[in-house]
């Protein structure tokens, strides 16, 4: 073989387990497997994962921040009007550039994975084909997948249409979508149940920003259900924010959580984004628009966290880190039971590489050899510690490697790895 890692805590919570990789594919997956490689790595006490997967972000925006202006109010509405303000300005070089800036910092945090939403509401489609040009650079390292992204709504730009339709010949292969942005809760509809059409006639799949608002009637994620029903589209179209959901009454979420499990259609959440950008009209109490993450997964809804935005004109911070995104999922929704904290780093891995229909993803025989050594005995501990990517592989090979960390952590059955004075035990 040409790669074994040694001992590797897995996780699904099998321990001590090797796993052997040959070429770009994992061949081997079991304890104290009968073979030698040339190359094996000591991964006792450590996490091997499968890398990182974004469901939900914004490539063509990202590192853009401060540019033309700082979104003052920090709000969604002056975020869309700044980004309206920038576009026409773009240059493709640029958002190459910065996309390209992006990427690194991505695989250096073990992300290797990223569905982008790019937007089509420029006549010059520059984003479009930037972003093209970077997902065909990229490809070694990472997988780029394109969302056609109408954000200035699909109806309510009179150019959406033909250049959605433009971008997906291009090559952009997820249709998207902006319901609560158009004019009317009418034209929402129709926007969901037109773009829907588009996706099935072509076979393509669905993510729509979906009732990204605090407002209880904003209800398209039922029209999305509905439509996705109508047109077999089970299991290939995503609502992504879902924030009013937060909001509504909690009779109507009764009956609506069951038609979004029975369409098949999975959640989105974007935990650093919701909390930052939602309940802005609120005094106190404020909400704080995560929606109901725990009673969709509770349904059986597929449920991917996204980062959305790094340095943009809508969140000024970020670092490509799905960990910090975990984390603040873990906090807003209430999600502090240990199964609710494994299934936090499910929606950052494998929930999100399945709405991704990632081909290859996971540690089994056959799978790709993607894999991310973490300094953490397990998912838990990842998320608590942010852990540091230790090791980045992608198709068997060594892509990015970062020193561990060597402060006082408490990493679970090794000795803190700075001596001090005295133990935890020693305190009275
Ligand atoms: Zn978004």
């Amino acid at each position: 073989m040409d790669l074994i890692f040694r001992r590797a805590n897995l996780p699904d919570g099998r321990n001590r387990i090797d796993v052997g990789i040959e070429g770009d594919r994992i061949v081997a997956v079991e304890a104290q497997l009968p073979a030698t490689a040339a190359e094996e790595i000591d991964a006792e006490g450590r996490l091997l994962s499968p890398p990182f997967v974004d469901a939900h972000f914004h490539l063509d925006a990202t590192l853009s921040l401060g540019l033309p202006r700082m979104n003052r109010s920090g709000t969604l509405l002056e975020g869309i009007a700044l980004w309206g303000e920038l576009k026409p300005r773009l240059q493709r070089e640029a958002v190459i550039a910065r996309a390209l800036a992006y990427c690194d910092m991505a695989i250096a945090q073990g992300l290797l994975a990223i569905r982008s939403h790019v937007d089509v509401c420029d006549d010059r489609l520059l984003a479009v084909e930037a972003l093209l040009e970077v997902k065909s650079r990229v490809a070694p390292y990472l997988d780029l997948q394109l969302v056609a992204f109408p954000q200035d709504g699909f109806y309510r730009s009179s150019t959406a249409e033909r250049n959605l339709l433009r971008s997906l010949d291009m090559g952009v292969e997820v249709v998207g979508g902006i319901p609560h942005f158009e004019r009317t809760m009418a034209d929402g509809a129709a926007s969901v149940q037109r773009l829907c059409e588009i996706a099935a006639e072509r076979d393509l799949l669905v993510d729509m920003h979906c009732d990204e608002s605090d407002d209880p009637f904003s209800r398209h994620i039922e029209t999305l259900a509905a439509q996705t029903k109508r047109l077999g589209l089970s299991g290939r179209v995503a609502g992504s924010h879902l924030t009013s959901m937060h909001s509504m009454d909690n009779y109507y979420v009764s009956k609506l959580l069951p038609l979004i499990a029975e369409a098949g259609v999975a959640a989105i959440a974007n935990p650093l984004i919701n909390i930052t950008l939602q309940g802005r009209h609120d005094t106190y109490p404020k909400r704080r628009g995560l929606t109901r993450v725990p009673e969709l997964m509770g349904s059986g809804v597929p449920v991917a966290f996204g980062h959305d935005c790094v340095m943009d004109p809508w969140y000024a911070l970020g670092s490509a880190d799905m960990l910090e995104v975990a984390h603040m999922a873990v906090h807003v929704g209430h999600l502090t039971a240990l199964d609710a904290i494994r299934a936090c780093f499910d929606a950052v891995t494998v929930n999100a590489a399945k709405i991704l229909h990632l081909e290859g993803y996971g540690i089994a025989p056959g799978c790709r050899a993607d894999l991310v050594l973490l300094q953490a005995a397990d998912p838990f501990e990842a998320i608590r510690l942010k852990a540091t990517r230790v090791l980045v592989v992608r198709r068997g090979k060594t892509i990015a490697r970062t020193p561990e960390k060597v402060t006082n952590l408490f990493v679970q059955g090794r000795p803190p790895t700075v001596a001090l004075n005295f133990s935890p035990g020693s305190i009275a």
